[in-house]
C-alpha cells in the first residue's frame, strides 16, 4: 500500500491522504486567512470521508468540477453536515478565492453520495472499507481500508470517552498500520463530570445574581452536548446559530447519537430563536442562557449577543472549547477585548472557559494505541506530530510522523 499526505499532517487542518494513488480520504480545509487547501490537485476514483468538520470534508465539493464524479463515501449524518458546511463557505466566501466550488459542484454532491452505517464493508477504488464509531460528532468514523494486502486504520478525529451526545470509541479493529490524530497528545482533560459541574454551578449563580449567560458553541456537537447539559442540569435556555439545524438534522439520524431520547428532551428544552436582531437584543437582557454561533466568536448571532451583554459584570461569556490563536474567542480570553464585528470592544461581563473537548487528550489516544502495539503507527493531525512520535518510539512502538507531500510505502 502507497500513502501520499496531501494534507494535515503535522498540522491541524485541510485533511487529505491519498491512497494507491486512487483512493481519497478526507478532503478538508484549513480555516484562517486565507484559508488554506490540500497541496496537489487529485483526481481520485472514490473518496470516503470520516466526519462532518471543515478540516475534513470542506473542500471535497471541488473533486466533482468539470466531468469528475468520483463516488463520495460517508455516514448519513456526515453527508447531511458536509452540504451544511459547504453551502456555508458558499454564502460566506462564494465568488472568491477562499470558496473552491460553486452552487453546481455542490448539487453534484448529492448524486455521487453513497451512505454506509458503521461496521458494513463496502468497496471503494478497489479496496474494503469498514466505519467504526469514532466517538468524535455524530456520525464520526474511525476508517478501516484493505487492499487486500496492508490493512490500514485511519483514526480520523476521535474521543476514547463518552459525551452525552455520543458514546467514545470502542471499536479496535485488526490492523497493520495505523494513522493516528494526537490534538492533544500532550494534554490531560478534567473528567467531563467535573467539568460540567462546574460550569452548571457558574450559570446557576449568574442566574441568580440576575445576569445573562452567553455560551458561544460551534454549531456541529457542542451546541447539542450544551443543550444536553443544559437540559440535563434543569437550566432553561435559548439556542442560536447554525447549531439549531444542526440538531433538527440529528433528530431524523437517531441512531448516530447516545441517547435519541435526551436529545428530544434537550430539543424542547431549549427555544430555538428564529427572529432578526432586534428580538436576540431582547433575549440578551433576559435572565437566560443562550448557546450560539460562532464558537470562537468570529462569526454568527454571537455578534450580536455579546455585544448586548458585554457591559455589565454580572453577565458571563462561557467559551466550551479551544480557542486558536488569532480568534476574537483567544483574544476575549487573553485580554480581556476582542474585535467584534470590526471593532474592538472591552468586555466587563465575566469570561470563562471550560473544556468540553471532542478529541481524546494524551491517556485516551495512549489508551487506543495500547491495541495496537504490534502494527505500525502514522501520527498526524496535531501541533507536535513528531514530538508525539518520539515518545511513542520510546515506549516501544514503531512510530513516525510523517510531512505533508510525504509519500510512504506501508
Ligand atoms: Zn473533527
Amino acid at each position: 500500500m502507497n500513502v501520499r499526505f496531501l494534507g494535515g499532517a503535522r498540522e491541524v487542518g485541510r485533511s487529505a491522504i491519498l491512497v494507491n494513488d486512487r483512493l481519497l480520504l478526507d478532503y478538508g480545509m484549513l480555516t484562517g486567512n486565507p484559508p488554506r487547501f490540500p497541496v496537489d490537485d487529485v483526481d481520485p476514483e472514490a473518496v470516503v470521508v470520516s466526519h462532518g468538520h471543515l478540516d475534513h470534508v470542506g473542500a471535497v465539493p471541488s473533486l466533482l468540477s468539470g466531468d469528475r464524479r468520483p463516488p463520495i463515501h460517508w455516514t448519513p449524518p456526515t453527508r447531511e453536515l458536509a452540504l451544511t458546511l459547504a453551502r456555508d463557505t458558499l454564502k460566506l466566501h462564494g465568488g472568491t478565492y477562499d470558496c473552491p466550488f460553486t452552487e453546481t459542484e455542490i448539487r453534484r454532491v448529492t448524486q455521487v453520495s453513497e451512505t454506509h452505517g458503521y461496521r458494513e464493508s463496502f468497496e471503494a477504488a478497489g479496496h474494503e472499507i469498514t466505519f467504526y464509531n469514532a466517538g468524535h460528532i455524530p456520525g464520526s468514523a474511525h476508517v478501516l481500508v484493505d487492499d487486500g494486502d496492508t490493512r490500514l486504520l485511519y483514526t480520523s478525529d476521535f474521543h476514547t470517552d463518552d459525551q452525552r451526545l455520543v458514546s467514545g470509541t470502542t471499536a479496535r479493529p485488526d490492523a497493520d498500520v495505523v494513522l493516528c490524530e494526537s490534538t492533544y497528545s500532550d494534554v490531560e482533560h478534567e473528567a467531563r463530570a467535573a467539568i460540567e459541574d462546574r460550569f452548571a454551578e457558574s450559570v446557576r449563580t449568574t442566574i441568580w445574581q440576575g445576569g445573562t449567560v452567553v455560551v458561544p458553541a460551534f454549531a456541529i456537537g457542542r451546541t447539542q452536548e450544551m443543550l444536553l447539559v443544559c437540559e440535563a442540569n434543569d437550566l432553561d435556555c435559548y439556542v442560536d446559530g447554525m447549531g439549531k439545524q444542526v440538531t433538527r438534522m440529528l433528530r431524523r439520524n437517531p441512531e448516530f447519537v447516545r441517547d435519541a431520547d435526551a436529545l428530544q428532551r434537550a430539543k424542547s428544552n431549549a427555544r430555538f430563536v428564529d427572529g432578526a436582531d432586534g428580538q436576540r437584543r431582547r433575549i440578551a437582557d433576559q435572565n437566560t442562557v443562550i448557546v450560539t454561533t460562532s464558537g470562537m466568536l468570529s462569526g454568527g448571532p454571537a455578534m450580536t449577543y455579546i455585544p448586548a451583554v458585554r457591559q455589565r459584570p454580572t453577565n458571563k461569556i462561557a467559551m466550551t472549547g479551544y480557542q486558536v490563536e488569532g480568534t476574537p474567542g483567544r483574544d476575549l480570553l487573553d485580554t480581556g477585548s476582542a474585535e467584534i464585528d470590526g471593532r474592538r470592544m472591552p468586555v466587563s461581563a465575566q469570561v470563562e472557559s471550560y473544556d468540553f473537548s471532542a478529541h481524546a487528550d494524551r491517556d485516551g489516544i495512549l489508551e487506543f494505541l495500547d491495541a495496537y502495539r504490534d502494527a505500525r503507527v502514522l501520527v498526524n493531525h496535531g501541533d507536535r506530530c513528531e514530538a508525539f512520535a518520539e515518545e511513542l518510539r520510546a515506549d516501544g512502538f514503531e512510530a513516525t510522523a510523517p510531512a505533508v507531500g510525504d509519500e510512504a510505502g506501508i
